[in-house]
């Protein structure tokens, strides 16, 4: 029996050490030679990857991503835009009438020479063939040499892809007449990690990468401009704006140019093209070059002004998250007018450009704040999208309020609103739910960026401002270029702040739990009041209480939540606290003393913050005649 308990708790304690350095992400390195036709939409290219295996077990197998593949009738990606209740309008077309619509999936009416694929002609592994399988977006490869843990091997394909009418994300000729928007268009490795494989299919949402670097040629009619992930390693022989102040451009002989680009540490590679686009640049104080293309709409002057206007601002936002954050690690930046709505890619962004100006800021701002929160941090955005979509709209919409001037009491109002019309839905699905397994896109977007922003919001609640933009900082130096995930934030605020947090990180994204305090009672006795608190939801929090006495004189009382094991800083230096006994968060209720009679008080009120997301205030505040 000893022995055996010996073994036991040696076996435990090597397995607790292992968990200690048990973090480790793959690497791969692309060179890619790609022919685009930029008549038939169809390219073909070569693609060499050298892999190596950081895990620390022996790999048999490998996953390609063949995204492109989605966009085909009886895709998983169809089947489900067919089954969903809210169908993403972009993805569907209304063939009844607005009062008796029949929404059919646009992906489902394709015809051959419409749809999108990506296959492997053919895949060697260090020159030896290799078999493969298509599974939809999924190439399942058995390699003929297992890689040993720390070793590399070389991965050669020939590929060939169409580009999918414009439906989500990529495609040809989307509605504002970009000709192409090439996001996940090549053969990508799926990232295995600590964590596992992510071989999730393509059915209309997130990403998750290797990190590498990417070498990449594209070689199309010469009339088209590039914009996209990396460096132009050739601006002067190509031009279009790219090439260096002062060099005349050699005109090209043959209809095509060869653009050589390298993008290094990033585990994604985007560009969009056009015979249209005007490309203007920007070098800002911190010497990054920001690139803008967009459709040259000359009789167009608003649109034309906005994307002229966009260019400072794009600068400041840089600088905000640099500031607020940390120095972006890229020397380049691209906007480039192309896809569906807005989404992020490395170093650069796909947004529609026809907006007015406010929303061509937003969004830009939004989509720029995921180079910090996803192409640096690199989340795993199908399992963790609050932290990728979350993250990235608490600190845009905190940049667009200092950018603006606003300089809003609550810059997260209308984030919290969106959480609250979640909650009170009746549809929301606990955050740690695969974004592909909602039931509703409603649920998965009021949680992915409205209740996954109020994580960071009302962190700051709990631990204090000052804490919060620590943590960010100290999230983004200890993770950069890494696959950070929820315990890292929370670990990353608990040194920060020395406040215990595990509570809050269960409770807000694996449950639904709701956050309901009140004031139950105020009571006279003896010339001082004795105030009851009660709680009402499920989640706890520690409690920031205001009183206005009638003679104008402020009061502020904080209950720190017993499990959280410290305090916050005094968030309202200029009202003198008193720190309260620890409430436990099991006991209901909670009573605590005002050294003034009840009718000396106006008003008492809990968090006027509101950045603690009380989903009732009707019972936080009494006000006295
Ligand atoms: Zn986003």
């Amino acid at each position: 029996m000893i022995k055996r308990i010996i073994i036991a708790a040696f076996i435990l304690t090597t397995m607790g050490v292992q968990a200690q350095s048990s973090y480790w992400q793959q690497h791969v390195d692309y060179k890619m030679d790609v022919q685009m036709n930029v008549n038939t939409f169809q390219y073909t290219g070569t693609q060499e990857l050298v892999y190596t295996n950081n895990s620390p077990e022996v790999l048999n197998r490998v996953y390609y991503h063949l995204y492109y593949n989605a966009f085909q009738p009886g895709s998983e990606m169809d089947i489900r835009l067919q089954n969903i209740a809210d169908p993403d309008g972009r993805m569907t077309q209304n063939l009844g009438t607005k009062e008796n619509p029949n929404r059919v999936s646009r992906i489902s009416q394709l015809s051959p020479n419409e749809i999108g694929y990506m296959h492997a002609v053919s895949l060697t592994q260090d020159g030896k063939k290799v078999q493969f399988d298509e599974a939809g977006t999924v190439l399942e490869v058995d390699l003929v040499t297992p890689i040993n843990p720390g070793e590399s091997t070389k991965l050669n394909m020939e590929f060939k892809g169409q580009v999918p009418v414009h439906i989500r994300r990529a495609g040809r000729n989307n509605k504002e007449g970009v000709a192409l928007s090439m996001a996940q268009w090549y053969p990508k490795m799926a990232e295995y990690d600590f964590e596992g494989w992510h071989t999730s299919p393509y059915i209309a949402r997130e990403f998750h990468g290797v990190w590498g670097d990417f070498d990449v040629k594209i070689t199309l009619d010469k009339n088209y401009t590039i914009g996209g992930s990396g460096y132009l390693q050739n601006p002067n022989e190509i031009g279009h704006g790219y090439e260096d102040e002062g060099v005349k451009v050699k005109k090209q002989r043959g209809k095509t140019l060869t653009w050589h680009f390298k993008a290094p540490n990033v585990h994604d590679f985007t560009w969009a093209a056009d015979a249209e686009y005007v490309h203007d640049k920007l070098v800002t104080p911190s010497g990054v070059t920001l690139h803008f293309f967009y459709k040259n709409k000359k009789d167009d002057t608003t649109f034309m002004a906005n994307w002229k206007k966009l260019q400072p601002d794009t600068a400041k936002l840089l600088d905000f998250f640099n500031k607020n954050v940390g120095e972006y690690p890229y020397k380049q930046y691209s906007v480039i007018q192309g896809g569906d709505g807005g989404m992020e890619y490395a170093m650069c962004t796909l947004i529609t450009g026809e907006r007015r100006y406010g929303s061509l800021f937003g969004v830009t701002a939004h989509e720029m704040a995921h180079s910090w929160f996803q192409h640096v941090l690199a989340t795993n955005e199908s399992k963790h999208e609050w932290m990728d979509e979350g993250f990235t709209s608490f600190i845009s919409e905190l940049a667009e309020d200092k950018i603006t001037g606003a300089n809003k009491q609550n810059p997260f109002e209308g984030t919290y609103r969106g959480y609250f019309s979640l909650a009170a839905s009746g549809k929301e699905m606990p955050q740690t739910t695969h974004a592909d397994r909602f039931v509703d896109n409603f649920a998965y977007g009021r949680s992915a960026y409205s209740k996954g922003a109020v994580f960071l919001a009302q962190l700051g609640y709990v631990i204090g401002q000052d804490n919060l933009m620590k943590t960010l900082k100290k999230y983004y130096a200890d993770f950069k270029f890494k696959h950070p995930t929820p315990n890292d934030i929370k670990r990353t605020a608990e040194k920060i702040s020395g406040i215990h947090l595990d509570w809050y990180l269960t409770d807000w994204t694996q449950t639904t739990n709701t956050i309901d305090y009140g004031i139950k009672s105020l009571e006279d006795k003896n010339g001082k009041t004795a105030v009851t608190l009660e709680r009402i939801g499920l989640m706890p929090m520690p409690i920031d209480i205001i009183v206005i006495y009638k003679d104008g004189t402020r009061e502020s009382f904080y209950a720190p939540l017993r499990m959280m094991r410290g305090e916050k800083e005094n968030p309202y230096p200029a009202i003198s606290r008193t720190v309260l006994d620890d409430w436990p968060w099991a006991y209901p209720t909670y009573t605590f003393e005002i050294n003034k009679p009840k009718s000396s008080i106006a008003t008492i009120v809990i968090d006027p913050s509101e950045l603690m997301a009380d989903v009732d205030k009707r019972n936080n505040f009494i006000q006295q005649q």
